[in-house]
């Protein structure tokens, strides 16, 4: 055993020296007489044990003590102290100084030195192991452990004492949340290994463009917030937002795969937007939805009128969840033309709410059901009395009728679309080839496993297959041959523009010339003039449907219309 004696008085080191060999055992004894001294020989050499004299000239054996504490480099030896002093108090300041064990010099033996050694060896392997795990805990409660960031604890703190240092300053604090955009998009599509990889890339990016007070946490999955203090104006922290922003614009190549992200980003301001971190996080959130709301790829600083919009929306969803149980929803049919004849040749069922005595419009309460997935249930419901409907309309029909459905790429992802339609079809023994599931874009562009499948199925089945609101997203041919698509919708807003822009006139021109060229329908939604129309019938567009014919319409009337 290597020990090191840190005594001044040469008769007590070799007393030591002289008990220690009595003690037994093949020891390496060492001898320095100061403070300094000892932490030079501890820096050179590593001591099993070191018995420490207490009372040492110039700074004594606590000095080395506390010395050895501060420092984990030095700090590898177990440390027995030897005194003069018999009292209690002093043996406990030792203790609490980082020594192992106590001795008082007058009785030591050889059993007892040697019992020392050993126990004080033991002990100082426990703490160090006591101590190395605390320090895991520690970091795991604190730290996020794939990118090393701050954890939402350690975030959560640090605002809150942001908050309390910020109560004496004239500065602005801004709490920023960041989300990236779709992110399970990248998990589900590359697997999560990737999606990992993407995160440790962006925070490095990130990083990068951070000042050193501006702190990245990692909140959990792709969320991350920072908090800004001592801005003199909350608008600076519009300029890191746009900092962030900027530095995504460039795609990530992970290994070979290259992907292009944004982020939605939600800002809310100390004092001005709430007075807790609670109620900072809660509008900043709300802020950041409506970034993702809006577009997603920017920021957004919260107003009270987001919260307002909120609470409407919360209440439009409570509502909502009632509304087929309590027999609120209706269905109208618009007629769809044949150009030329003006003859109807199919509807369109467009949902309404009748809620309180207001017909609240779909556009309105849809997207609010799609984000809740409600519109599962709700859909449902449209499919059903649908078809119901057109099996009622075609009764003593001679020409029968085709009937469009608007099913919203939510719906898609629900496994059980296909079945359901399946069912009604055989429950009011409807012809699947009338019935034409209308979708947009959205829905395609969703590169999700199911959602192929689930288009591939409803045409199997024998539906007809609509892509509606043509013109306004990224009206993509590929999308137009990649999944069998029968018919294509025009959208309205191209329609209302046709007469009086050139531009949009070729424009629809382009467009009903591929849709042609693909050997696809066409239909234009939204006339609501002669010249429009003129405009249709000149360019061999097959059915129109609009104002100019018809207003969507009560089942009854479609009845005395056929
Ligand atoms: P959409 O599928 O593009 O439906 C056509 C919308 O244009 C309907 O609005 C219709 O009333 C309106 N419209 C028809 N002709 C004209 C016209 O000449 N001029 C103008 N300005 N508008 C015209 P509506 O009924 O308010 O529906 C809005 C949207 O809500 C629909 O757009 C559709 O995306 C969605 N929606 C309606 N019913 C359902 C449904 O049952 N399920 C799903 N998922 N979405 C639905
Ligand atoms: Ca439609
Ligand atoms: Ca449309």
């Amino acid at each position: 055993m290597d020990i090191l004696v840190v005594d001044d008085d040469e008769i007590d080191f070799l007393h030591i020296k002289r008990t220690l060999k009595k003690a037994g055992g093949d020891h390496y004894v060492a001898h320095v007489k100061t403070v300094d001294d000892a932490i030079k020989e501890i820096g050179d050499l590593l001591f099993d044990v070191i018995l420490l004299d207490y009372n040492l000239p110039q700074r004594d054996g606590i000095e080395l003590l506390l010395e050895l504490k501060g420092n984990p480099v030095l700090n590898k030896t177990a440390v027995v102290v030897i005194s003069t002093s018999e009292e209690e108090s002093v043996a406990l300041e030792c203790l609490k100084a980082g020594a192992q064990d106590f001795l008082v010099k007058s009785e030591i033996s050889p059993f007892r030195l040697h019992r020392a050694i050993i126990n004080v060896q033991a002990r100082f392997k426990l703490e160090q192991e006591l101590y190395s795990s605390y320090q895991k805990v520690k970091n795991l409660a604190e730290k996020d452990s794939l990118t090393g960031l701050p954890n939402r604890y350690l975030f959560d703190e640090t605002l809150k004492l942001s908050i309390q240092k910020h109560q004496r300053t004239e500065h602005y604090l801004v709490l920023m949340l960041l989300d990236l955009d779709h992110f399970k998009y990248v998990n589900d599509n590359y697997g999560h290994h990737i999606g990992d990889q993407l995160l440790v890339a962006f925070v490095h990016r990130i990083n990068e463009k951070l000042r050193s007070n501006e702190v990245l946490s990692r909140l959990g999955g792709d969320e991350f917030a920072i908090s800004l203090s001592a801005l003199n104006t909350p608008q600076q922290a519009a300029i890191v937002a746009n900092r962030i922003l900027k530095s995504l614009e460039e795609p990530f190549d992970l290994n070979g795969i290259i992907i292009n992200t944004s982020m939605s980003i939600g800002l809310s301001v100390y004092l001005h937007d709430g007075d807790s971190a609670q109620e900072l996080f809660k509008n900043a959130d709300i802020a950041m939805y409506r970034t993702k709301a809006t577009g997603r790829g920017g920021f957004t600083f919260y107003e009270e009128s987001m919260q307002q919009e909120m609470l409407k929306q919360i209440d439009i969803e409570n509502n909502l969840r009632n509304a087929i149980q309590n027999d609120e929803l209706t269905q109208l049919y618009q007629p769809i033309l044949n150009t030329q004849t003006h003859q109807m040749i199919g509807v369109e069922a467009l949902l309404r709410w009748n809620f309180e005595g207001n017909f609240i419009p779909p556009d309105e309460f849809i997207p609010i059901a799609e984000r809740s997935k409600l519109i599962i249930e709700l859909g449902q419901w449209v499919i059903r009395q649908a078809i119901y409907q057109l099996s009622e309309f075609n009764k003593n029909n001679a020409a029968p009728i085709t009937m469009a459905i608007n099913i919203s790429p939510v719906q898609l992802s629900d496994t059980s679309l296909i079945d359901f339609i399946k069912s009604c079809l055989k429950e009011f023994n409807v012809a699947a080839n009338m019935i034409e599931i209308e979708l947009t874009e959205t829905a395609l562009l969703i590169n999700d496993d199911q959602n192929i499948v689930a288009i591939k199925a409803l045409k199997s089945l024998g539906c007809k297959i609509a892509l509606d609101d043509f013109g306004t997203g990224f009206s993509s041919l590929s999308h137009l041959k990649e999944y069998a698509i029968d018919t294509v919708k025009i959208d309205k807003s191209l329609i209302a523009e046709v007469t009086e822009k050139e531009k949009v006139l070729m424009l629809v021109k382009g467009l009903t010339y591929l849709i042609k060229s693909l050997g696809l329908n066409a239909v234009a939604e939204g006339i609501e003039n002669e010249a429009q129309l003129a405009v249709c019938k000149k360019l061999n567009i097959e059915k129109s449907q609009g104002y100019y014919f018809n207003k969507p319409l009560e089942s009854h009337v479609i009845m005395t219309l056929l």
